[in-house]
């Protein structure tokens, strides 16, 4: 799933293309792809695109009369539509604007997750943006600690969960407890200070390297393009060690690790029932 480095530059280069465009129709191409009814779609007619801004994993689409809040999940993209045929593949949504060009929205796979929120005012607060914590970038070290006492939990989890800090998803979990040299199972309520600091140093670095090497690029990378010292890596020799990154396997994502960096050297087991998973 995108995160929010993919997400921000992809912000940055749709107001790039499309800001000033007048929006002169959207049209939900499938009956689950609009999420709302008020206010109508309509309502942001003959405005102009201000900028495409972001919330969490959110794209928000600006304009003065009401922002069009598009998550795109798993398999969502939000791309320009060079040609606009009536019935595109995975098509889910589209915005044609008065110049003659167009955005549309897709979505690979059959799990039709990605969708379109229309809101009047201040989308934040409002859903789907009303449940998101704070921007992961945007923690300071203090409110860091505050957080991770007030949920006690394994901190991979803590780190991809979007009501306590937002934007972050299993890559980046990965890639910042190997950085904060932490096991992605640590309990967040129990770390010191030290680990602390350190956590709160990889969230920033990890971030600001991924959207940096994302601004580099014409279009959202796919996962496999994304840089990383861990995340899809197992097997492959730690960049900081030399040791085997490990993975634990989950139904639906994969936690990857380096023992001699995160683990005090211990292999945990692939089952969520290991004694070193507790
Ligand atoms: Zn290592």
């Amino acid at each position: 799933m995108p995160e929010m480095p993919e997400v921000q530059a992809h912000a940055e280069r749709l107001t790039e293309s499309f800001g000033g465009a007048v929006l002169d129709r959207f049209t939900a191409l499938t009956f689950t792809a609009l999420k709302t009814a008020s206010p109508p779609p309509e309502a942001a007619y003959g405005s102009p695109l201000e900028r495409v801004g972001r919330r969490g994993k959110h794209l928000l689409l600006h304009f003065a009369p009401a922002t069009f809040v598009v998550h795109l999940m798993q398999g969502g993209r939000l791309k320009p539509d060079e040609k606009q045929t009536a019935r595109p593949r995975g098509g889910q949504a589209r915005w044609r604007f008065a110049d003659g060009g167009a955005l549309l929205l897709t979505e690979a796979g059959t799990e039709r997750r990605a969708g379109v929120w229309v809101v009047a005012g201040d989308p934040d607060g409002q859903p789907p943006l009303d449940h998101l914590g704070p921007e992961a970038d945007q923690l300071d070290r203090a409110t860091l600690a505050e957080l991770l006492a007030e949920h006690p939990m394994r901190l991979h989890g803590w780190l991809r969960d979007q009501r306590i800090v937002t934007g972050m998803g299993r890559r980046l979990a990965n890639e910042i407890c190997h950085r904060a040299r932490l096991s992605p199972f640590a309990g967040t309520a129990k770390l010191d200070d030290d680990a602390v600091d350190r956590l709160h140093e990889a969230i920033g670095a990890c971030i600001a390297e991924s959207l940096a090497d994302e601004r580099k690029r014409k279009d959202m990378s796919s996962s496999k393009e994304r840089p990383g010292a861990v995340h899809h890596r197992e097997g492959q020799a730690c960049p900081v060690c030399g040791d085997d990154i490990r993975a634990v396997e989950y139904r639906s994502y994969t936690v990857n690790y380096c023992p001699t960096c995160q683990t005090g050297g211990k292999v945990l087991a692939d089952n969520t029932t290991s004694k070193f998973l507790k």
